[in-house]
């Protein structure tokens, strides 16, 4: 693999500007947009009459092409472990019965998806998977990028967002290069094939259109579950919108509140969405989740209520709520326990998902490809490990990051700041005397050390002017997987999304309105 090369290409102030111009008007006329957030005090408003390009870069972002393209070909081997894991009962209930205690939200979801077992087995067995798996490189030669390794941050299990923009982003980047021939400073850039080719959108919504034909009423309709003054809405539209015109599907986008309002299970546990602006009552076939990952999506257990309504019906879900607890980061920390990823993805006794899992299919050397991707974890219980792991993070914070069961960015603990957090959980314990400690609630995670002297021109949302910023990027791979029941199971790779945030930010968001959307540039 040959050194990044020098990054980004001289580029006078008066380039610099025609790039930015000409992204923000390509960002603006092709959807790659967001809302704009709301003025102090005011709400995103019911009909949207402006929008502003997404965070983004200017150019794409060298990446070695070995790691990308070992990171889409291990997706389908992913997709098949974590299907397997939302498979198996008894394995979740063997990690969420530690979890709960320490967690209340991942409390919420296990028991509530226990009760429905116990009540109803399950009504659709039938589970649709749009997942990502996010990637850092890690630095381990001597030039930028010469030995640069993919180091899995986490697998997104729920809500996996971004699809519809990156392939934006990396149209817009090919568009850019087309038009204005800036990017070819480099011969090594010259060609083509160093802008990959990327479906995210379209690949997305052809597992949405999937689940939706597995269900088996082409009169019903997709309902995209979605936060109340959401801002990234031009993602999930751009799905539905493509779900309609390739898929001939439609869809229905919903609050918790509105399908708590307009929704009903009939005595057949199918779900019916009452739409009197339509004249008519429409059959849920799939619920798409792009809410429901975050305890501030329930803000009442009335929320929890629907969410179980929605669960218990016969529609498809994306995600199960098995499947939703599947991503917690604590799942993660387990299956890299000596064995425990080899014995879910090639084990005899665990769930047969249709596909490439199990044995006789897969064998010891995809379960190490796997492992391959991983860093250290470890556990902050009272195990032998978990009290070595609470010592190590005390003598050496600089190595690591804490992370609780959460998901959307701007929950991690990082670095120096997780000694006195420890300490503080420690403290909050002896006012719970004879309950598990807290800091079991979280896992720790050695840190990934992306390559340095990486720099690109960065746009944030609504501002048109670049910063040259010293950069880290993170890949995701996006899978779909389809499985259970009777249904011939999908299990695709689908596309890739690229965020690349300023190296000074340990967090990545691009909904937190830290990362930009990029896309690589193969070196
Ligand atoms: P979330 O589910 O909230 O997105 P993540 O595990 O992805 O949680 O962590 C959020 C961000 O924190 C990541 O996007 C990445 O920028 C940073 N991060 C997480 N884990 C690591 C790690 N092991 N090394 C370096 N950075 C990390
Ligand atoms: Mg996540
Ligand atoms: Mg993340």
């Amino acid at each position: 693999m040959s050194p990044l090369p020098a990054w980004p290409p001289a580029l006078s102030e008066a380039q610099q500007a025609d790039l930015a111009h000409q992204a923000a008007t390509y960002a603006l006329a092709n959807g790659f947009t967001l809302l704009p957030v709301p003025p102090k005090g005011e709400h995103v408003p019911a009909i949207p009459t402006q929008v502003i390009a997404a965070p983004l870069s200017l150019l794409p972002t060298p990446f070695p092409r070995p790691a990308y393209v070992q990171a889409k070909s291990i997706q389908r081997l992913y997709n098949a472990l974590y299907a397997r894991v939302a498979l198996d009962w008894e394995f979740l209930d063997g990690i969420m019965q530690y979890v709960a205690p320490v967690d209340d939200f991942q409390a919420e979801l296990w028991n509530r998806w226990k009760a429905i077992r116990d009540e109803i087995k399950v009504t659709q067995p039938v589970q649709l998977g749009i997942f990502r798996s996010d990637y850092l490189l890690h630095e381990q030669g001597n030039a930028v990028g010469e030995k640069s390794r993919i180091k899995q941050v986490e697998f997104n299990t729920i809500a996996a967002s971004f699809g519809a923009l990156s392939q934006k982003a990396s149209e817009m980047h090919r568009y850019l290069s087309e038009q204005t021939n800036y990017y070819h400073v480099n011969p090594q850039l010259h060609n083509p094939n160093s802008f990959v080719d990327n479906h995210s959108l379209e690949d997305i919504a052809a597992g949405l259109a999937e689940g939706f034909n597995a269900y088996g009423n082409s009169d019903a309709v997709v309902l995209f579950v979605v936060q109340e003054g959401e801002r990234n809405v031009f993602d999930q539209r751009a799905l539905e919108y493509q779900l309609l015109k390739r898929h001939r599907v439609k869809s229905v986008r919903l609050t918790f509140a509105q399908v708590a309002q307009r929704g009903q299970l009939d005595d057949d546990k199918v779900f019916w969405l009452d739409c009197p602006l339509r004249g008519e009552q429409l059959e849920v076939a799939l619920v798409y989740y792009r809410a429901a990952y975050t305890p501030a999506d329930y803000m009442s257990s009335a929320e929890w209520d629907t969410r179980v309504l929605l669960e218990r019906s016969t529609a498809i879900k994306c995600p199960s709520m098995a499947l939703q607890l599947a991503g917690a980061k604590k799942v993660q920390q387990v299956l890299a326990e000596p064995g425990v990823l080899e014995d879910m993805l090639l084990g005899n006794a665990r769930p047969d998902v249709g596909f490439g899992a199990g044995p006789g299919s897969l064998g010891a050397r995809d379960a190490a490809a796997l492992r391959e991707t991983w860093t250290g974890l470890w556990p902050l219980d009272s195990s032998e490990e978990g009290t070595k792991a609470v010592q190590l993070a005390n003598e050496h914070p600089e190595r690591f990051v804490l992370k609780p069961q959460r998901e959307g960015g701007g929950n991690n603990i990082y670095r120096g700041d997780i000694p006195p957090y420890l300490a503080k959980l420690e403290e909050e314990d002896k006012s719970r005397p004879g309950e598990a400690p807290r800091r079991e609630a979280y896992i720790l995670m050695e840190l990934i050390e992306p390559p340095k002297g990486v720099h690109n021109l960065l746009v944030r949302g609504g501002e048109g002017t670049p910063r040259l910023a010293d950069v880290v990027s993170e890949l995701g791979v996006y899978g779909v997987a389809l499985y259970g029941g009777k249904v011939t199971p999908v299990n695709r790779e689908a596309g890739t999304l690229l965020r690349t945030k300023g190296r000074e930010s340990d967090e990545g968001g691009v909904a937190i309105g830290i990362s930009s959307i990029d896309s690589p540039l193969l070196v």
